[in-house]
């Protein structure tokens, strides 16, 4: 059983299963491409009005909104929790927490950030000319979100896409359609005005439908096989798309890192999740002198975690939250262990555990001939390698396809930034792991086959607006110079301009001040 499309017979939908216990959850409809356009139509509709609040108008609704998350933070966090399979604790600090902060922190700063800026133009400006930037919504925004982080993914996104002035239709996993549906009762108990916020339920087919069906832009998120198809077929429309894809994050433990602290952060970093974030620790390189010491307190750290059914807060690791998932993660043990790798704990389905669990698996003798060092895993499985040379820890955690997030441990924070900036990845942390995906303030996305384009952050809310040059010539009675009809003197002045006006220096163009007046009064 998975938490997957019903049997043809029964294709308009999908069920929700607890994957801890395996129980049947919930239902929501798999919603085809008549009732996806039928959404977009609605969201068209409703966009223009929405577009023509302020921001103080537009974050009276996110606001609203907010109060209502934290009115329920508890049943949120418990929802989350039995669609995923992570404990509810984890959901509240993964999840929620980082919406409320988001939600507020773009409720109250996206008037600033979308201010219209005046650009210098420079000799220009000198003739009588401006120009500004200003910042128009896109219209409707298509948001394909996968399930790890069924609530906090397509959340931001929502909030980000409404206080740029668009729409939004969301496309949740098929295996987490409950929280999304969530999300949409939140926004209508905060009287988002109909339209505005569209959650279309389904499986792939639904998703491929809200790419065809014409929206300004897609934020995809998922794996880099979907979201190449979502690329494809956007591309054809020429609809542009943020691609948030998937990861193979390395962190380097450097020899004066404080071990302790590295090994909690390296078992979190795996671990949390089960495993599954896009940025969670999937592969380890610490440096040879401290690699006993570090890996014993990984060892330590990992055999103290308890996993089980998320029906208490003092649970640490929970169930996976898809069954091929676990398979991918099996697969790859057993790959790397037939090539000679070592399990220090871990490496199984835990025994009577029911549902869908595996273990925290920690391994060592690993190499990148390995499908674990290279391909994501997406579990609850951290390999560590060693190294000698920090150039040759640079060299391992560039050898991917992938850069999402990367991070480094030392207790010399210049040493760790001059590293970080060597690492082909979106983000590269120090001392830390996985977290930045909580900073609202910040950008989030990746390089390589991770991705491209930016959610979250200043970078991320201009994703999501399209920018409007607007010129202005304060000096209407005269021509241009460069305008209908051209005489010798034009072209000498042509070429006074190509040899002294081009040169960015207001001296070196003043010689040029009678032949362009000439040509302003003469003609
Ligand atoms: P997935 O690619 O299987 O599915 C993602 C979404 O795309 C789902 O909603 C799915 O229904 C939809 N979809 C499937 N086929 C489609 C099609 N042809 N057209 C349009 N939509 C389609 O990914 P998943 O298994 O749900 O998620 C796991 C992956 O997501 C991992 O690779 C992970 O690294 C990645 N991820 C990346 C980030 C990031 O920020 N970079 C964050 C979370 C997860």
């Amino acid at each position: 059983m998975s938490t997957q499309t019903l049997s043809s017979t029964d294709r308009a939908e999908i069920i929700s299963y607890d994957p801890s216990s395996g129980k049947e959850l919930g239902r929501a409809k798999l919603m085809d491409a008549l009732e996806v356009r039928a959404a977009l139509t609605r969201a068209r509709s409703a966009q223009p009005a929405w577009a023509a609040l302020s921001y103080s108008e537009r974050a009276k609704y996110i606001l609203r909104a907010r109060e209502i998350v934290l009115s329920q933070l508890e049943e949120i966090s418990a929802l989350v929790s039995r669609e995923t399979g992570k404990p509810a604790p984890e959901a509240m600090s993964m999840e929620v927490v980082p919406t409320l902060d988001l939600m507020h922190y773009f409720a109250n700063k996206s008037k600033t950030m979308l201010k219209a800026r005046r650009i210098d133009i420079d000799q220009y400006g000198l003739m009588g000319r401006s120009s500004r930037i200003v910042y128009k919504p896109l219209g409707v925004i298509g948001i394909i979100s996968p399930w790890n982080f069924p609530w906090a993914t397509p959340l931001d996104e929502v909030v980000l896409a409404l206080m740029a002035g668009n729409a939004a239709v969301v496309k949740p996993s098929e295996l987490t359609p409950l929280t999304a549906l969530k999300i949409g009762e939140v926004f209508k108990q905060a009287n988002l005005p109909a339209g505005l916020l569209e959650i279309v339920t389904g499986d792939g087919s639904t998703g491929a439908a809200l790419v065809e069906s014409g929206v300004n832009k897609i934020l995809f998120t998922g794996s880099v096989a979907t979201g190449r198809r979502v690329a494809e077929t956007a591309a054809a429309l020429l609809t542009p798309v943020v691609l948030e894809l998937g990861g193979k994050d390395p962190m380097i433990v450097l020899d004066d890192a404080k071990l302790e602290n590295a090994a909690r952060a390296a078992v979190w970093g795996a671990f949390c999740n089960s495993g599954q974030a896009c940025a969670s620790i999937e592969r380890c390189y610490v440096h040879d002198s401290v690699a006993a010491q570090f890996i014993d307190l990984v060892v330590k750290e990992t055999r103290a975690l308890k996993q089980g059914q998320t029906t208490t807060d003092e649970i640490d690791v929970g169930a996976m939250t898809d069954e091929r998932q676990l398979t991918i993660v099996e697969s790859h043990i057993n790959d790397a262990v037939s090539r000679g790798a070592q399990v220090l704990t871990g490496g199984h389905r835990p025994e009577s555990a029911g549902g869908w669990f595996h273990e925290p698996t920690v391994m060592v003798n690993v190499d990148h001939s390995m499908q674990v060092m290279r391909d994501e895993t997406f579990g609850p499985v951290l390999p560590i390698m060693t190294y000698k040379t920090d150039d040759e820890a640079v060299d391992l955690a560039n050898d991917s396809i992938y850069g999402l997030t990367a991070c480094v441990f030392t207790s010399n924070l210049k040493r760790g930034r001059e590293l970080a900036k060597r690492i082909e990845a979106g983000t590269v942390m120090v001392n830390e792991v996985i977290y930045t995906h909580a900073l609202a303030q910040t950008p989030w996305g990746g390089v390589k086959q991770s991705g491209y384009g930016r959610t979250h952050g200043r970078l991320g809310l201009l994703e999501l607006v399209t920018p409007q040059h607007i010129h202005v010539n304060s000096v209407p009675s005269f021509p241009d110079v460069w305008w209908f009809r051209y005489t010798r003197d034009a072209a000498d002045l042509f070429r006074g301009l190509a040899h002294r006006f081009t040169t960015g220096s207001v001296l070196s163009a003043i010689p040029l001040l009678p032949a362009m007046l000439r040509r302003l009064f003469k003609r």
